[in-house]
């Protein structure tokens, strides 16, 4: 099996925590046989210092020829103050990244694992056992419709077509397969028309697939996340649902530095991997950030780019051992550096 990705490292800790992802994917690939070829290209802040763009040309043809992408994260506080100047921002680069790549579903596996009972803000015994995918859909919606500004009325459309529903369903069917087989899907039917249109596809497709379906309104989804969220599996749903209930779950399931995402377009094109922190300023250049988001991440480009399971699971079976074993990185109140923490995973693999 061949694997050609394309490594944007980005900003800040960007680079320190794909380097990681990186190691991890040399070491699982020769064992698992698959031909890893990994190409690193300027992205972010970094390619606006290179060459004053977010997003070079040649950095979004090589991304869109590959199997996958692995970004680590973009911005900073510099880009900031130079867009306020009128400089382009990084962050620009990956919304247009994701456009060109047409990146409709974001996965977002919010997953507590066992000993890290105490980060999550919820008592152990409502938390533990907590493993959620949330397959949010993403180039849809709210955030895309058309938009009047105004200071004395204002207006934001919540367009969705049949056809941007059905996509993501069916991303979110075949994620379930892979797991439990247990599907949510979230909206506000009782109110929204969108949200009528998407119960409707969401229950066919689920047919199609032979899936069965459970129907939550997102109000009280949003209490079940915090008073049972190891009742769920697969969760669906909608752009702006899926932006707040994607970063509750993953507070309910602890630190930041541990949470990985992949981003996905049709069957056959590539996809985008990156973990869910930004680039932590603060910290960069540090050698202190955790790797886990990253390394999770590198997973998730296996299973969903090239269907490697077997070391898909491998590398998150290292990471379940290595934190059971006591790995602790400074967010989850140790003192493992982002080296050490790469060679506690590389040592279960
Ligand atoms: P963005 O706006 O880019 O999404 P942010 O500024 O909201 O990101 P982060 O850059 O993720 O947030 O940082 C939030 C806090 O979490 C910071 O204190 C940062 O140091 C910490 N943090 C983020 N990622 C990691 C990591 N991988 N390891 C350790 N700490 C992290
Ligand atoms: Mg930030």
């Amino acid at each position: 099996m061949r694997l050609n990705i394309v490594v944007l490292p980005g900003d800040g800790i960007g680079p320190e925590v794909t380097g990681a992802a990186l190691d991890i994917l040399e070491a699982v690939s020769r064992s698992e046989g698959i031909e890893l070829q990994h190409r690193d290209y300027p992205f972010g802040g970094a390619a606006i210092d290179a060459c004053g763009q977010p997003l070079p040309e040649e950095t979004l043809r090589a991304c869109l020829a590959s199997d996958g992408v692995l970004l680590g994260a973009v911005g900073g506080p510099g880009y900031d103050e130079a867009a306020k100047r009128g400089a382009p921002r990084p962050e620009q680069g990956l919304l247009g990244l994701r456009r060109e790549m047409n990146l409709f579903a974001n996965l977002r596996p919010s997953r507590l694992y066992p000993g890290l009972e105490a980060a999550s803000p919820l008592r152990e015994e409502v938390v533990a056992g907590t493993d959620i995918l949330i397959v949010r859909e993403l180039t849809g919606g709210l955030y895309f419709g058309e938009r009047e500004e105004g200071t004395v009325s204002a207006l934001d459309r919540l367009p969705y077509s049949a056809e941007e529903v059905e996509r993501v369903a069916r991303a979110a069917v075949q994620a379930a397969k892979g797991r439990s087989g247990k599907l949510v899907s979230v909206d506000k039917a009782n109110v929204l028309a969108t949200s009528r249109l998407w119960r409707m596809v969401v229950d066919r497709v689920a047919a199609e697939e032979g899936m069965e379906v459970e129907h939550i309104l997102v109000d009280a989804m949003a209490m079940y996340l915090v008073s049972e969220p190891s009742r769920f599996d697969v969760v669906l749903t909608e752009n702006l649902f899926g932006d707040i209930l994607s970063d509750q779950a993953s507070a309910v399931a602890g630190s930041v530095g541990l949470a990985p995402s992949a981003s996905l377009s049709d069957p056959g094109r590539p996809g985008l991997f990156e973990p869910i922190h930004g680039s932590a300023p603060d910290i960069a250049g540090q050698g202190i950030a955790n790797p886990i988001g990253a390394i999770l991440s590198a997973a998730l480009l296996l299973r969903y780019a090239i269907g490697a399971e077997t070391a898909a699971r491998k590398i998150e079976g290292a990471v379940e051992a290595a934190l059971a074993a006591g790995l602790r990185t400074r967010d989850l109140g140790g003192r493992a550096t982002t080296m050490e923490a790469t060679k506690a995973v590389l040592q279960q693999l």
